[in-house]
């Protein structure tokens, strides 16, 4: 009865506090939103991977990354599954499948094991490590789609939908503007361009994070959109840009762009429209809500915390499945500036 009683009341291993998700016995935070001195870092995107930290520890293929977007940081990168301990914790990095470099983090200790996906999506994108699930007791999950609407089609098919649509512009000495956000989305849509079909222009925040992820990924050839660029170059060319560029001074050189948007969101009837671009091709660097659903089944788990996204929703189905869901609050973005601008949605 009494070790019952002191069980019980035993903190929960990861906790949600104000600075970010703790691991109070090994003082830790996993992808912290307030400045603290030691983080867990699961990938590069601008809601997880914040400024002002003492200390950063994220996977070796995402270095490059945090190292572009932060700075000079203290920090040190692992491989995916090696594991490592911090005041008797195991903490190890599993494939996320999001981005580059994106984890899971799995947190062990005393037998009980916690998954923090961060942001994950289980089709192979031909760019990040793919996704790998992983057993545990409680599963952190993202739900940034977790609604039934949200159902992708295979990837494969838009990758090819996304080349005709350029191949047309390209008979007509028109050029292709496809927007996607500068981490994950660019590398994602640049890998699987059709370069026979001309050439392929990337903007200036898209060439440098290309330019950090090619030690690590074979692109299609790729030529800087910048000043020198002459008009008639662009006419029939791909150029890969940023949704934040959208509009921009730079999109006058060109005549009579065809304007394409790659992200989940184009799957919301209207969106494509409300955002002024000509197509919308649904493509998303996270899980929807098939893929949700398959996730936490492979974990094996009987508790799901549910983080940015469709959340209530999401863990209320949960529940009547028979799990034990809740919701916590985060600062995480079910899109951000740096990953998705759906703010007109
Ligand atoms: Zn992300
Ligand atoms: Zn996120």
């Amino acid at each position: 009865m009494y070790l019952e009683a002191v069980k019980k009341k035993k903190p929960p291993l990861l906790q949600f506090s104000s600075r970010g998700i703790y691991c109070a016995v090994a003082d830790v935070y996993l992808d912290p939103w307030r400045p603290v001195p030691k983080a867990l870092i699961t990938h590069g995107h601008a809601d997880h991977a914040r400024w002002g930290h003492g200390q950063y520890i994220c996977t070796e293929a995402s270095l490059p990354i945090l190292k572009h977007r932060l700075g000079n940081i203290q920090l040190s990168g692992r491989p995916y599954g090696d594991r490592f301990l911090v005041n008797g914790v195991q903490f190890s990095f599993h494939p996320a499948g999001h981005v580059l470099g994106s984890a899971q983090i799995r947190v062990e200790y005393q037998g009980e094991v916690w998954v923090f996906t961060g942001d994950y999506k289980l089709e192979n994108d031909g760019v990040s490590t793919p996704f790998e699930p992983i057993r545990c007791h409680t599963f952190i999950s993202e739900c940034t789609f977790g609604l039934p609407v949200f159902d992708w089609q295979n990837p494969t098919e838009i990758h090819s939908q996304i080349n005709h649509w350029w191949a047309a512009q390209n008979s007509d000495k028109r050029s292709a503007v496809l927007m996607g956000y500068s981490l994950g989305k660019a590398q994602r849509l640049l890998k699987h361009l059709d370069p026979n079909i001309g050439p392929i222009y990337t903007h200036s925040s898209i060439t440098a994070m290309t330019e950090v992820t090619s030690a690590q990924v074979d692109f299609p050839k790729t030529l800087a959109l910048n000043k020198e660029v002459d008009k008639n170059d662009l006419k029939g060319a791909l150029i890969l840009a940023p949704p934040a560029a959208a509009g921009g001074a730079w999109m006058k050189k060109l005549s009579n762009p065809s304007t394409g948007y790659a992200s989940g969101w184009m799957s919301f009837r209207g969106a494509r429209r409300r955002r002024g671009f000509d197509r919308g091709f649904v493509l998303s660097d996270h899980a929807d809500w098939k893929g949700l659903l398959k996730a936490i089944k492979a974990t094996g788990c009987e508790k799901v915390i549910t983080t940015h996204g469709y959340t209530h929703l999401f863990a209320q189905y949960l529940r009547e499945q028979g799990y034990d869901a809740i919701t916590e609050k985060t600062a995480f973005e079910a899109e951000t500036p740096a990953e998705e601008t759906s703010t007109t949605l």
